[in-house]
């Protein structure tokens, strides 16, 4: 009998999650049935998206997230002891999968088998390789459709997919770009290794000032991950045919859905000709294979940098979680079991 641990929701969060909105238990796994496998959690993600998509499920569910995990028993020859999954299999050390169920689909997202990959870590299969990885590309790519020499603000670029999207823009497309993000740490990491061309830290200085001093005759293209006051200066700044990927709005999850009242933005929507575009990654699900291709090649070609904020033991993910809302990542978070 295998022990597995999870996290179940005994309460929906209201504003900053709280410890006691989870609750920790333990239960024992059945003997695995033909076509079955069981895996072992090896990394979990933290993602912004499980603030919000939690309150869409009854409370006694397992937390919402996904991981990657290592098959330790099977008896299903196309998933074979040692192989590596990632999947959404929620917060829980151990999972009896069946490939033919749905119970692990979430949003047409369903485990797969990753590759064996000597030099890089699985754990790359919750970031720059998987659904963070296809955010950044396909969103900056097919939404914000950058031409070079185009000027692009990203928010939240300390972040996994602000990071990411960045460095396309700059190593790969040849844009100017200026990042928004909080502390010494991250500014310094986007301006000296990632080679952004500029960075303001939102909670130090004056967004509206520093903006149009970088970018005095205005903005391209705006991918927008945190939402909120920052977003509303950035597009009063944006050329004519602006365009603007709306990845995510971060500063409202907490919030959500009592929104503060926002400056009205039709003004630089019509007289500048902007364009706004929200998106879920997993519409382009059946090309995640592109992204994950080319995230990789970039990646073994040096043009592609990435970091990782890793808090050991599962135990800990809901201090990871709170702290990636509060911005306490540099780059993914993860927790490693
Ligand atoms: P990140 O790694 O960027 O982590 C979240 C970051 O958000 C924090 O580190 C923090 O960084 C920043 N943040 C938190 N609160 C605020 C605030 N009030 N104002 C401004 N920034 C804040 O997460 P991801 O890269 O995984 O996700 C980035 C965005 O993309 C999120 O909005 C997420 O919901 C969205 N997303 C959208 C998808 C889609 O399909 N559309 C798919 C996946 C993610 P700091 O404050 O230091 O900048």
């Amino acid at each position: 009998m295998t022990k597995a641990k999870k996290f179940v929701v005994v309460k929906h969060f209201q504003n900053e999650p709280k410890p006691s909105d989870l609750r920790l238990v333990e239960e024992e796994l059945p003997a695995l049935q033909s076509g079955e496998f069981l895996v072992q959690a090896e990394y979990l993600s933290v993602d912004p998206y499980m603030r919000v998509y939690t309150q869409r499920y009854p409370i006694g569910i397992t937390m919402i997230g996904s991981q990657v995990a290592k098959i330790i028993e099977s008896k299903n020859t196309e998933f074979p002891v040692g192989k590596r999954i990632v999947g959404h299999l929620g917060w829980r050390t151990h999972t009896i999968i069946n490939p033919h169920s749905s119970e692990y689909d979430f949003l047409g997202i369903k485990p797969i088998l990753i590759p064996d990959m000597e030099d890089l870590s699985p754990s790359l299969y919750l970031g720059v390789l998987h659904m963070p990885g296809s955010t950044a590309y396909f969103g900056l790519l097919d939404i914000c459709k950058p031409k070079q020499g185009e000027v692009l603000v990203v928010s939240g670029a300390g972040g996994a997919i602000g990071s990411h999207v960045g460095q396309i823009a700059k190593k790969i497309l040849g844009l100017t770009v200026i990042g928004i993000t909080d502390s010494d740490e991250k500014c310094k990491w986007l301006v000296e290794e990632l080679g952004f061309d500029y960075v303001i830290d939102y909670k130090k200085e004056d967004v509206e000032v520093f903006l149009k001093k970088a970018a005095p005759e205005g903005i391209d293209c705006y991918f927008d991950n945190v939402g909120g006051d920052i977003s509303t200066i950035v597009i009063y700044q944006m050329k004519n045919y602006g365009r603007i990927a709306a990845c995510g709005s971060i500063s409202s999850y907490n919030v959500y859905p009592s929104l503060p009242k926002s400056k009205i933005l039709q003004p630089p929507f019509v007289f500048n000709r902007l364009k706004m575009e929200g998106f879920l990654i997993t519409d382009w699900y059946d090309r995640w294979h592109e992204s994950e291709q080319k995230n990789l090649q970039w990646i073994r070609e040096g043009k592609l940098l990435y970091r990782e904020t890793i808090t050991k033991g599962f135990e800990n993910m809901f201090d990871a979680f709170v702290g990636m809302l509060q911005g306490k990542n540099i780059g993914k978070a993860l927790v490693q079991v």
